[in-house]
């Protein structure tokens, strides 16, 4: 069976379900419990799984949305599905607020974030007069589908799980997509990300509204489902109910969510039955198993059930690159004379180290310009302030005509610097192919939404395009399709300057790249970078061969404790005293 087979058979199924003869009713009920709960920990998919961003809320999201249905129907007797696009909305703006707060915590304040506004919105549920406080409101509504009413379990069942299946592919789509890359790459750091224009914040924002509307969607159908609604079910215990089902579904995959909502499901059913007679009126027994599986869970299968699950699943084959029309490239520079890169009196200390000690140099257009001297100099720390990474304590950096003394990592990247690191920041299990297409990120312009509803085909078939291209050019072709973290060392090093060149930079940032290259690796990336100059590129690296060094650049930068101890040509630093001194001397 192959993988387009899948869905279709899988909806078939599903939707033969509630009319088999002899279906005990209360299994629909169960189902329904599945599918609503799936589209909360869809959304922790997204979030916590993709994003990294761990949320412990959700159940509050899915009680906006409720409330404000029900609060609609019930005082001001709209119809349902006029809410629904309502109900969205306060949920959507309510995630927005809270996660402008919540989402710039980092490390474990913002789990702590999520749990603290969990707390409070609960008890905000149950003061609020309006809402029917502890009590709720109740009398709302069935949801109504062209006179035939979604009244009871066996046909509010379509409209659950159309809704699951409708949100599954929307969040595969989106996965697979431009946005969805730069999503991904969330994981990798902030660095590497922002180093390729990614706007970590505002993603991160949308992926945290993105998981929290589709929690609304859930609050909404469940709403007009039970037809009452009060605080409990939207309450913090909830909230960790709906991140226990993604992490043990397997909060990297789509399908890890519906998988997770179905074994929290039934495993709380069961526990329901057989909590009374093992342990007699003690209620809380489910969250205490919950806890005690949620922390194996982690220990044992991080990666939850789905990882298992998806190798008895048909796979997907690897993508063939379809022929597209060229991105566009980057006017060149005119500026005349002016060099394209001038660093001026760049100072960095660290507390009492000074690392970069007020040094000055400049790169013209079409020059390979090398950052040499011993382990400790401060060349990386250079690359850093150049590129927007850190922040100068003095001293001014130009490129292009602009002053980027103080400018961010994504504006230099803006402007065409684009940068690789000493220490490789690709993301190990995405295909080299795609690690590469993220340096290609500002030169798409697919949206959210664009992405969702599968828009977005053919600027990502030129993003794709230009990164097969590139990888090409690199001489990785072969490699195109594994993760990149299955590559030496050395090769994703070469991973990265191919995602540097998808950017269409004015100058390129190479923090050693021959470091862990055979010498023949190393001879054919001499031979690309001499290929990139002729071709009018700018190249500033780092490097420990010397040999490497001397044959190729065209002007030499010696640092060393921070500050520069001599610059020239190859032939003279390679004379010069106060080099040897410092740098062979050291290295002898
Ligand atoms: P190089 O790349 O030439 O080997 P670096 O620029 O990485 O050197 O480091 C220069 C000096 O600055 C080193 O002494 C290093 O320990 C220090 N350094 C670099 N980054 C930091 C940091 N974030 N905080 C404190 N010290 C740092
Ligand atoms: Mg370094």
């Amino acid at each position: 069976m192959n993988a387009r087979l899948a869905l279709p058979l899988a909806i078939l199924v599903a939707a033969a379900i509630p009319v088999l003869p002899g279906i005990p009713p209360f299994w629909i009920t169960l189902l329904n419990n599945i599918g609503l709960a799936a589209l909360v920990a869809l959304g922790l998919v997204l979030l916590t799984g993709v994003g990294g961003l761990t949320s412990f809320g959700q159940a509050a999201f899915c009680g906006f949305a409720a409330y404000t249905s029900a609060l609609l129907t019930t005082r001001y007797g709209l119809s349902p599905w006029l809410t629904l696009p309502v109900s969205l909305l306060v949920t959507g703006i309510a995630a927005l607020v809270l996660g402008v707060i919540t989402v710039r915590l980092s490390g474990h304040y913002l789990p702590l974030g999520t749990i603290a506004w969990g707390i409070s919105i609960y008890y905000l549920f149950g003061q609020i007069e309006m809402l029917g406080r502890h009590d709720g409101l109740s009398g709302i509504a069935p949801l109504n589908f062209f006179g035939v009413s979604l009244r009871e379990p066996a046909t509010i069942y379509y409209a659950i799980w159309f809704a699951v299946f409708a949100a599954s592919i929307c969040t595969i789509f989106l996965l697979d997509s431009r946005i969805g890359r730069a999503m991904r790459s969330l994981r990798g750091g902030r660095v590497a990300a922002e180093s390729f224009g990614i706007n970590t914040a505002r993603l991160k924002l949308i992926a945290f509204v993105y998981a929290a509307v589709l929690a609304g969607l859930s609050g909404w159908l469940y709403v007009h489902y039970q037809r009452t609604v009060n605080p409990t079910p939207f309450g913090l215990h909830v909230g960790i109910e709906y991140l226990f089902m993604a992490v043990l579904g397997g909060a990297g995959y789509v399908w890890g969510a519906v998988t997770g909502a179905a074994l929290v499901t039934l495993l709380k059913d069961i526990l329901q039955r057989v909590s009374p007679m093992l342990v007699g009126n003690f209620t809380q027994i489910d969250t205490i198993v919950f806890g005690v599986l949620l922390v194996l869970t982690l220990q044992f299968a991080p990666r939850g059930v789905w990882a298992f699950l998806r190798n008895l699943a048909p796979q997907a084959r690897p993508r063939t690159i379809a022929a597209a029309e060229p991105l566009r490239r980057r006017a060149p520079a005119t500026q005349g004379d002016a060099p394209l890169l001038g660093v001026t009196g760049l100072r960095k200390q660290f507390g009492g180290l000074v690392a970069v000690n007020d040094v000055s140099f400049h790169l013209k257009a079409g020059e390979i310009v090398a950052l040499i001297g011993p382990n400790g100099a401060g060349k990386s720390t250079t690359f850093n302030l150049i590129s927007g990474v850190a922040r100068p304590t003095s001293g001014s950096v130009r490129f292009a005509g602009h002053d980027l003394s103080n400018a961010s990592a994504q504006e230099c990247a803006k402007l065409g610097m684009a940068r690789t690191f000493q220490h490789v920041k690709l993301l190990p299990e995405m295909s080299v192919l795609e690690n590469v297409a993220l340096g290609a990120h500002l030169r798409g312009h697919a949206g959210l939404f664009a992405s969702m509803f599968r828009l977005d085909r053919a600027d990502e078939a030129r993003l794709l395009a230009e990164a097969a291209r590139q990888i090409e050019r690199v001489g990785l072709t072969e490699h195109m399709h594994k993760p990149a973290g299955s590559l030496a060392l050395g090769q994703q090093r070469i991973v990265e300057i191919a995602r540097a060149l998808c950017l269409d930079p004015r100058l390129l940032l190479l923090d050693e790249p021959a470091a862990g290259l055979r010498h023949f690796e190393k001879q054919n990336l001499a031979k690309l970078l001499d290929g990139l100059r002729q071709e009018g590129m700018s190249v500033l690296l780092v490097e420990h061969d010397m040999g490497f060094v001397m044959g190729l650049t065209d002007h030499i930068v010696v640092l060393d404790f921070g500050t520069k101890i001599a610059e020239g040509k190859p032939e003279a630093i390679r004379e010069n005293p106060a080099v040897l001194q410092a740098y062979l001397g050291s290295a002898a």
